[in-house]
């Protein structure tokens, strides 16, 4: 039977600070030494709280910033661990860093100046915004696929390779339909119901920068006399031949494809590790 932990917690805090014993009823419903730390997985889980997901931590020796809902404004929980009956997976991937991102000015300046060079989201800052987009939609779906791959193999090496489109749209300026894949690789043992598995993770992204203003590809092929060209484009296109000193009237042109599409890609490495429960019907992880 598991007590509220929050009861616990309190009693065993009453305990160290001020002596306070504490109840029999509660220390005997104590579930375990351990606890899982959970986080709400929402993206609004501070960074360091996120790294603690699904890793088990001692009741005893609460680690910086003290035990889940300690933090100011954490809402973490504890979730009792016994090393029979829990189970957890984590996925982390190293190295984001926290630098803060190109705005939305670089991109459209490295449109006209970069001479198509390509950059990675490791070089232009947003890795961390992207991967944590990718693992809040994303996930808890690969999690549940990792685990179905470990338990078709019982035991020995798993693979398991992904990819797919994200519209990552309002997640970083001018990264809308992006490709997002990867793949796991490691290796799983399975005892009594269990099975650890641990491996690594690698992430891959591709996209393109290629139209600044999301119209101008389109916008060049309109002709005189469609309503788009006479009312938009060629007004906006005089104007700016106007400002540029030449004469209205010329080869029609909004500047728009003198820039040169870039790449933008990343990689990223991390690790997987868990404790699964082997029967899918008792595990929070299936596919
Ligand atoms: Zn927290």
């Amino acid at each position: 039977m598991f007590v509220d932990q929050n009861l616990y917690k309190k009693a065993f805090e009453a305990y160290v600070r001020k002596g306070t014993p504490i109840e029999l009823s509660i220390k005997q419903a104590r579930p375990t030494t351990h606890y899982v730390w959970r986080t709400r997985n929402d993206g609004k889980v501070r960074s360091s709280h996120a790294d603690r997901e699904g890793q088990v931590f001692s009741w005893d020796d609460p680690p910086t910033g003290g035990h889940p809902g300690k933090d100011y404004n954490c809402r973490c929980t504890a979730e009792p661990y016994s090393a029979e009956i829990s189970e957890f997976l984590r996925l982390s991937i190293n190295g984001l860093g926290t630098k803060s991102g190109w705005s939305s000015t670089d991109f459209v300046n490295h449109y006209f100046s970069g001479g198509g060079r390509g950059v990675t989201l490791n070089q232009i800052g947003h890795s961390q915004k992207i991967i944590s987009a990718f693992f809040d939609r994303r996930g808890e779906a690969l999690k549940g696929q990792i685990a179905s791959a470990a338990r078709s193999t019982r035991g020995g090496s798993i693979s398991y390779g992904f990819e797919n489109t994200y519209d990552m749209t309002g997640v970083v300026f001018s990264i809308s339909d992006t490709t997002i894949g990867g793949s796991f690789s490691g290796q799983s043992i399975e005892q009594n119901g269990i099975i650890e598995l641990s491996g690594s993770l690698d992430l891959y992204l591709d996209d393109e920068f290629a139209d600044p203003l999301d119209v101008g590809v389109e916008v060049d092929d309109y002709r005189p006399g469609s309503i788009l060209y006479d009312n938009i484009h060629r007004p906006l296109s005089d104007y700016l031949r106007g400002r540029a000193g030449s004469p209205t009237g010329g080869q029609q042109r909004l500047g728009v494809r003198d820039g040169k599409p870039y790449a933008i890609t990343g990689t990223w490495f991390g690790s997987v590790e868990g404790r699964i429960y082997t029967d899918p019907s008792r595990s929070q992880y299936t596919r």
